[in-house]
């Protein structure tokens, strides 16, 4: 797969010659840790301070002696991305400009809500996909991001919102970050290995401790590590479909030119761990008079029929120079009625962070692709 050649690999950060913690699993922080002859309860330690604690500073691990503290912070960073700029729309959502070691830069967006506040995550900057509704589709994929800059979104958020656990307060009750879904920049299945392995440690329960019933990732249709994903990682699929025959498929979502539509519905029909409690969603971004009409919701409804599924109609967002136009509420609610009738729960997606271009598709950063053959 192209997507995975080291081309499009995170450079490994070394500013200052001491290597980042952030992204190593247990087994990862005691393999570093065993250049300086520390014991492997140690990288049990350090992992619960830096993924439980948020804590940066080796100074504050407190149940590890002093001098050892001090040999950590020779060797060792804890550092997350920066944000170079944070933007607060009106209706609570927050974006985060996230500024990376090379200088590239991805999005991350919090979703407050009543009863819960979901965090959207990308995981590659720019995307191969081209989807041609999708802000990010317009920006050529410059790389992978790496497990450290997965993880670093979900710490960073933390930190911004203050909620970290102390041994104080060992659980907030009402917290603003209790969800995660993977469908901010990027394509996560065209970076399974680093996405994987980011979640993993979200989903540790001495880590961020974010159970996998309140993570979703979300898929344009990458079939073959479909079953990966819900065998390994056991957490939600969200589906792209977005069109209910191969040839509208395959112009709005070109990915369908590779795995076609029934393909894509074999794979949902054999996802691991798909029951009625935890349905798959299927995305369906609603574009005027391209695939809105009745008899599309009527193919929708024959396409997932046996599906435990539910499915969420996302009105078209606009960005600059976009080639469609959002479907008109009357158009939604016809849609929506006759998914409903047939028994699937079909919210329409009220749009969130609009004025700062937070919504669904419309990030975009403006980090561009090294030339193939820089010098340096
Ligand atoms: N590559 C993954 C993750 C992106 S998730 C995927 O395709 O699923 C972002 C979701 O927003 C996807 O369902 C995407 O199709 C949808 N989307 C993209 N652009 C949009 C737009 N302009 N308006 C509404 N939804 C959009």
């Amino acid at each position: 797969m192209p997507m995975t050649s080291d081309r499009f690999a995170p450079p490994t950060p070394a500013a200052d010659g001491r290597d980042n913690l952030v992204g190593l699993d247990r087994d990862g922080i005691a393999a570093a840790f065993a250049e300086l002859s520390l014991p492997r309860f140690r990288a049990n330690q350090v992992f619960k301070w830096i993924y439980g604690r948020g804590v940066s500073d080796f100074a504050d691990m407190t149940d590890i002696a002093k001098e050892t503290r001090a040999r950590l912070a020779d060797r060792f960073v804890v550092a997350r991305p920066g944000v170079s700029r944070a933007m607060a729309s009106i209706d609570g959502t927050h974006k985060w400009l996230v500024r990376l070691a090379d200088g590239n830069e991805v999005e991350t967006v919090h979703i407050p809500e009543e009863d819960r506040g979901t965090l959207c995550v990308s995981s590659q900057i720019g995307c191969t996909l081209a989807c041609q509704f999708c802000h990010t589709g317009t920006q050529k994929l410059v790389r992978n991001l790496g497990p450290a800059e997965i993880v670093g979104q979900v710490m960073l958020a933390r930190d911004h919102l203050g909620e970290w656990p102390t041994t104080e307060t060992p659980s907030i009750q009402q917290r603003q970050l209790t969800n995660i879904v993977m469908m901010g920049m990027g394509e996560p299945l065209y970076n399974f290995e680093n996405v994987a392995a980011a979640l993993k440690i979200v989903m540790d329960g001495e880590g961020l401790a974010i159970s996998h019933r309140r993570i979703t990732l979300s898929t344009a249709g990458v079939v073959p590590l479909i079953r990966r994903c819900g065998a390994e990682l056991g957490v939600g699929l969200a589906v792209s479909l977005h069109a209910v025959t191969d040839e509208i498929r395959d112009r709005i979502v070109p990915l369908n030119r590779k795995y076609p539509i029934a393909e894509l519905l074999d794979a949902c029909r054999t996802y691991p761990g798909s029951r009625n409690s935890r349905r798959i969603t299927f995305e369906y971004v609603m574009l005027k008079d391209v695939n809105d009409s009745a008899a599309d919701a009527r193919g929708l409804v024959r396409l997932i029929e046996g599906i435990p599924a539910k499915v969420n109609l996302i009105p078209f967002n606009p960005w600059p120079g976009a080639p469609f136009e959002r479907s008109s509420d009357a158009a939604i609610e016809r849609f929506a009625e006759i998914v409903r009738r047939a028994g699937y729960p079909s919210p329409v997606r009220t749009p969130r962070g609009e004025d700062i271009l937070a919504a669904c598709g419309q990030l975009k950063s403006d980090s561009l692709r090294a030339p193939r053959h820089a010098a340096g």
